[in-house]
């Protein structure tokens, strides 16, 4: 291609100047106010314009340009719910008719504390599920552990009547909307989603610890709200499926994308007398191989049951269904290569007042990795790449802002996007994590060599230094997701996280609050500080290297294990599966990937030791147009790993390598095709996606090699 004008020079500032400026410039004490300021009021999807303009005018007072971009998307509001344990009278009150009475009646409220602020605002978010369906439904109900699609064949193995039945199912493991949609497929009516302090790690009431805001330990009436949608079906606006929600676009059945029974997220309070009115009905959880949960000390004995025929529970749902206005703001600094992007990117509605870990830990530490580069670019500095930032809405209710964005730029940002950088949670703990695409893991490794942890125990220790070194892979759960799975660009997710002994994260819940992060989450705010230097830089490395830094020697080993793990799989169920030409494929490309990074790198050398004279135009030419090829071919190498009509039964998931798990929405799968194909005992499928597979491994190793 033509080399672009000015490249690969006139950028105005050093790069080590440059990496002054961004690790310098973050701020916990900023980080602190815009936390504050995010959090102080509902942002829920679609009702957060003032600090959708608020942000867009903070980032054009840092010095880039900045952009509201709308989406019309279909939604659901909060009308009303009501749960009640009902049970059976004696004597009929009339003939044919039974006298049912209230034994308990849910409260569906989270407390009111005067130690957080937020808890008490007038206009706080009611508990209720994204894209759940209205219902009114009595029925006897049946404790279906996590409700995993492995718990639900428990169930049937051991002769559980579901059909008919709600679910009280409690929190982990896998998407909640994953739980609400296999109840659904086995004829459940409805769905109770608890939180149960047995997943709450060691930092547990039962345990002796206060609960919060006394303590670390759950607040008892904590909700979890979240979305309901059929994650592995698709993100976005399950009304659009793979393309942008403009007004005016075409709207589709949402029947394969959401629920149609009712559900309610509850707390363990509320869980209490429905878990233990079933105590002495049906198989107990640990007769089929099911872990209590932590309300024992309680008096629950986690008996399945069904229900026995004098109780049943009324649950209630009611939503309003809207198709509204939502808006991300998009921030661009023009960079001297207008094909080469890289994208950074946070979610700014929250599911209530707060958000302080949620996304607005990201969303503070965004801010100031934005504001950090508007001083370089004060300072002169003229970026090699260009960069968009970009603050998206509806990220709660299934990645909807970020999903009709990548829908409606697929085609720019496939010709053009190097990485996608994606911080929900900077921070609700001081553990490093991070998922990434294998081509970006290394820039990100050898950028936490630079950032000082905030934990200083040893004296001079970096973030990498106390990081557990785990790099997991891409699954799904906030926005990287249209990126990776849909458009093929390589992504990162990263933030700081907790452990078992850490302070009770309340995930969506009204005490993932301001005050909490003071009191326990990052009081001194030093982490949203810290992932903001390694998101700037991170950023700046990708952004400013001549030679693209992605790595494809690490996708060959990934694409190495990934494969041996298929293999494993399908041992298990067929002693003779055909992987040869795969693993040939695998092996072709780690050989090409290997003298791909290994020319990057001779080329970048070349180019640093700047022994080519001025006055040998000819062959200084012909360097950048070396690199200009190598950074191209980087450029498209996870897109090679596409395939355009998609995973059998999810198309929109058009990767062959990754893609979230089928059942587990938030983990992710390697070789997804295959995987499933296996598990499903289809041969043909199997060979299909191992064809498939064959030919994109194939096609990426083409890709490098050919001239
Ligand atoms: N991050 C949100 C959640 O985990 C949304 C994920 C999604 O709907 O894909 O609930
Ligand atoms: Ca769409
Ligand atoms: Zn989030
Ligand atoms: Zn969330």
């Amino acid at each position: 291609g033509k080399l672009p004008e000015g490249w690969p020079n006139s950028r105005g500032l050093d790069y080590e100047e440059l990496v002054d400026i961004l690790k310098e410039t973050p701020d916990s004490e900023k980080a602190r106010e815009y936390s504050s300021y995010y959090t102080s009021g509902p942002h829920l999807a679609g009702k957060n314009l003032s600090q959708a303009i608020w942000t867009k005018d903070k980032w054009e007072e840092f010095g880039v340009t900045s952009l509201i971009v709308d989406y019309d998307v279909y939604l659901n509001y909060p009308k009303g719910h009501r749960l009640a344990l009902l049970e059976k009278k004696g004597e009929k009150h009339m003939e044919g008719e039974d006298e049912w009475k209230i034994k308990y009646e849910a409260s569906l409220e989270e407390d009111v504390l005067n130690e957080d602020a937020t808890s008490g605002l007038k206009d706080r978010v009611p508990t209720f599920h994204g894209y759940s369906a209205s219902g009114n439904v009595t029925a006897g109900y049946v404790y279906v552990n996590y409700g995993t699609y492995r718990d639900f064949e428990d169930l049937q193995a051991a002769n559980v009547t579901l059909e008919g039945k709600i679910a009280l199912v409690k929190y982990g493991g896998v998407f909640r909307g994953l739980k609400v949609k296999r109840a659904q497929e086995l004829g459940m009516v409805g769905a109770i989603i608890y939180t149960d302090p047995g997943d709450d790690g060691e930092v547990t009431e039962a345990n002796g610890f206060a609960a919060y805001p006394d303590g670390p330990a759950r607040q008892p009436s904590s909700v979890q709200r979240g979305s309901t949608q059929f994650l592995s079906f698709a993100p976005g606006d399950p009304t659009t499926p793979g393309y942008p929600s403009k007004p005016g676009a075409p709207r589709q059945d949402t029947s394969h994308a959401i629920p149609s029974i009712p559900s309610i997220p509850i707390s363990y309070q509320d869980a209490l007398p429905l878990l233990k009115a079933l105590n002495g009905h049906g198989p107990k959880a640990s007769s089929i191989s099911w872990e209590d949960g932590g309300l024992g000390y309680k008096g629950v004995e986690y008996s399945i049951g069904p229900s026995p025929d004098h109780l049943s529970i009324n649950l209630v749902n009611e939503q309003e269904y809207v198709t509204t206005p939502l808006w991300n703001v998009i921030g661009i600094i023009n960079g001297t290569i207008p094909d080469e992007v890289v994208v950074l990117g946070n979610h700014r509605d929250a599911w209530i007042a707060g958000g302080a870990a949620d996304p607005n830990s990201g969303s503070s530490a965004f801010n100031e990795v934005i504001r950090s580069f508007g001083i370089a670019l004060r300072a002169g500095w003229k970026p090699l790449r260009t960069i968009v930032f970009a603050s998206w809405d509806g990220e709660e209710y299934g990645l909807v802002g970020s999903t009709e964005w990548v829908e409606e730029y697929l085609p720019w940002l496939s010709a053009s996007t190097v990485a996608y950088l994606n911080v929900d949670v900077g921070t609700n703990g001081p553990h490093f994590r991070l998922s990434a695409a294998p081509l970006v893991e290394k820039v990100v490794v050898d950028t936490i060599e630079l950032i000082q942890s905030p934990n200083q125990t040893v004296p001079g220790q970096t973030v990498s230094d106390v990081w557990d070194k785990r790099i997991s892979t891409m699954g799904s759960g906030s926005d990287f997701t249209a990126f990776q799975d849909f458009a093929g660009i390589p992504s990162i997710d990263m933030g700081f996280g907790f452990d078992p002994r850490s302070a009770v994260y309340h995930y969506h819940s009204n005490y993932d609050s301001f005050s909490w992060m003071e009191k326990y989450g990052d009081p001194s705010f030093q982490y949203h500080e810290t992932i903001a230097k390694i998101w700037a830089l991170v950023a700046a490395k990708l952004v400013e290297t001549p030679v693209l830094q992605l790595n494809a020697t690490r996708y060959a080993e990934g694409l190495r294990r990934y494969v041996d793990s298929v293999k494993k799989k399908a041992y298990e169920s067929n002693p003779n599966p055909d992987f040869e030409a795969l693993d040939a494929a695998v092996a072709r490309f780690h050989f090409a990937a290997t003298i791909h990074d290994g020319t990057a790198a001779a080329l970048l050398q070349q180019l640093y030791d700047n022994d080519i004279p001025w006055w040998k135009f000819w062959e200084k030419l012909q360097l950048y147009y070396a690199i200009r090829r190598i950074n191209t071919k980087y450029k498209f190498l996870e897109r090679k790993f596409l395939y355009a009509e998609g995973l059998d039964g999810r198309s929109w998931f058009k990767h062959v390598v990754f893609a979230p798990g089928k059942w587990t929405g938030y983990a992710g799968a390697t070789f997804p095709g295959i995987v499933e194909a296996i598990d499903e005992r289809d041969e043909v499928a199997t060979l299909k996606w191992t064809t498939i597979a064959t030919n994109v491994v194939e096609g990426a190793s083409d890709w490098l090699e050919e001239e």
